[in-house]
């Protein structure tokens, strides 16, 4: 969605409800002005003072749940169900960073040995803030994606740049209202309403310290470019195609319906979703009946609804992307086991069915790139070997999830499985206390935990030499 216009457009309807201006280069310069202004001022406070104001915004979300929740579905289409929950995940990840930050960025002292081996009296090693740092984020999780990169950076005490996904400008301006409302000073966290071609200007301006970008692979692939170009600091969450293994010791019922959960949540546009459904010939017909017949069974309408289960695409251009990867793989033999199309109503906004795709090949599209939507491809395996061989081949490597109750082969999978992520007996979810982030082309370093807060630090080392 390179250069398209801000606007506000509802998937439902294909409505556009609210066009914004970008900024210009004097509105853009005067925000660098005030995010660093604000840096010198705001990494100089404590940890106490800076988790009164983290505290303040995730009270303050909470209480705007629900008006928050629908301008989501507005904007991009997630079923407003699923919205609340995001904005309640959001709350819950400031609060974590708000009450962990202080001790996960204490100041470690190296073994005593090696500081007497260097010659020095101390050493410690202190996380410093790194400064003002660009986020170029997605829309599909347009608040969370946002508050898991802004929770710890604030609490690191740098500031932070959004440029939001251009399909998410309401959004966008709501959080950096937010965080005004809390109390932060003047600049600390900021929107800047421009279009992707802006974003390298802004990147090699030497008031931004670094940059973490969420979304796609030709995305990460410019960001990165031009901050290595400037030896910027970067963090890339880029797509995935996560593997769905189901093993024959599994609870198959349910892991089916978790399998339709896993795919389809958030109208199946999630980078962590489960896409590759591998599936043990023992177990194989009777796991793909299940799953089938769920994915069938969800409900596709209007995300406003609290009874639909599967809203529309975020975009026109989102569906048409999805349906050549379908239409692909079916001329080439593949047989959609349910979906395969739009609604047969032709209703307005930018839907499609749950569709269940068997008889994938590797000449087919779908088998190495991401489908974002809610399409599953199903493969039979002969073995674990041969699993383990089909869900590494991908490009990417995100997260994954394996279904068996047999500790050796889960031993196997924990050390083969290439991905940020190996999830057992359920689907991948990010929670702040655990790492989150890819292998391959989904992307490098990690958000979330002490190890996410971290890769926006300047980890220095202190050293003291004997005064006499
Ligand atoms: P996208 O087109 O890459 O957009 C993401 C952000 O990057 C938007 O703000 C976009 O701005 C901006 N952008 C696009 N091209 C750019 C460029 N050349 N230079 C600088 N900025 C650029 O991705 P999307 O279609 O919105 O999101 C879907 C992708 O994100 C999927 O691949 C999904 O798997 C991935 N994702 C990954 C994670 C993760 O944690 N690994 C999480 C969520 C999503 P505009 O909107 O103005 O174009």
């Amino acid at each position: 969605m390179a250069n398209t216009a801000i606007a506000t457009v509802n998937p439902a309807t294909g409505e556009t409800l609210k066009t914004f201006d970008a900024l210009n280069a004097g509105e853009i310069e005067d925000r660098l002005v005030r995010a660093d202004q604000a840096f010198q001022i705001h990494r100089g406070t404590s940890f106490a003072r800076r988790a009164e104001l983290l505290h303040r915004a995730a009270d303050l979300l909470e209480a705007d749940q629900e008006g928050v929740a629908r301008t989501l579905t507005t904007e991009m289409g997630k079923p407003l169900v699923q919205a609340r929950a995001e904005a309640a995940k959001c709350v819950k990840a400031m609060r974590w960073y708000a009450d962990h930050a202080e001790a996960l960025l204490a100041d470690e002292r190296p073994d005593p040995a090696d500081v007497r081996d260097s010659g020095a009296v101390r050493a410690v090693v202190r996380y410093r803030p790194l400064g003002t740092i660009l986020a170029v984020m997605p829309w599909n999780f347009p608040l969370w994606q946002v508050v898991r990169f802004a929770a710890p950076a604030l609490m690191a005490g740098n500031t932070g740049l959004l440029k939001h996904a251009s399909n998410v400008p309401q959004t966008a301006l709501y959080l950096e209202e937010l965080f005004r409302r809390a109390g932060y000073p003047d600049g600390c966290f900021q929107t800047l309403l421009i279009g992707s071609g802006a974003v390298e200007e802004v990147l090699r301006d030497p008031r931004i310290a670094a940059a973490t970008l969420t979304g796609s692979e030709p995305a990460g692939r410019s960001v990165a470019a031009v901050a290595g170009d400037e030896i910027k600091k970067t963090v890339l969450e880029l797509g995935g195609s996560d593997p769905y293994v189901v093993l024959p010791s599994a609870d198959l019922d349910k892991a089916a319906r978790v399998g339709v959960t896993a795919r389809v949540q958030n109208n199946g546009q999630s980078c962590i979703a489960a896409k590759r459904f591998i599936v043990h010939e023992d177990v194989h017909d009777a796991f793909a009946e299940r799953f089938t017949a769920g994915m069938a069974a969800l409900t596709v309408g209007d995300p406003m609804d609290e009874a639909t289960d599967i809203g529309p695409l975020a975009s026109e251009q989102g569906r048409s992307d999805l349906e050549e990867l379908v239409d692909d793989a079916v001329h080439q033999g593949a047989r959609a086991l349910c979906g395969g199309r739009r609604p047969p109503d032709h209703r307005a906004g930018w839907f499609y069915e749950p569709t269940v795709l068997a008889g994938i090949t590797p000449s087919m599209r779908i088998h190495h790139e991401e489908a974002f939507g809610p399409v599953a491809t199903l493969y039979r395996v002969a073995d674990l070997d041969e699993a383990i061989e089909l869900a590494n081949d991908t490009p990417f490597g995100l997260s994954s999830n394996a279904w068996t109750r047999d500790a050796v082969e889960q031993e196997r999978l924990a050390r083969d499985l290439q991905a940020g992520g190996v999830y057992f007996n359920g689907m991948t979810a990010s929670h702040p206390g655990m790492p989150f982030g890819g292998a391959k082309r989904s992307g490098y370093g990690r958000e979330l935990s002490g190890h996410g807060m971290r890769e926006f630090c300047n980890m220095t080392t202190l050293w003291y030499g004997p005064e006499e």
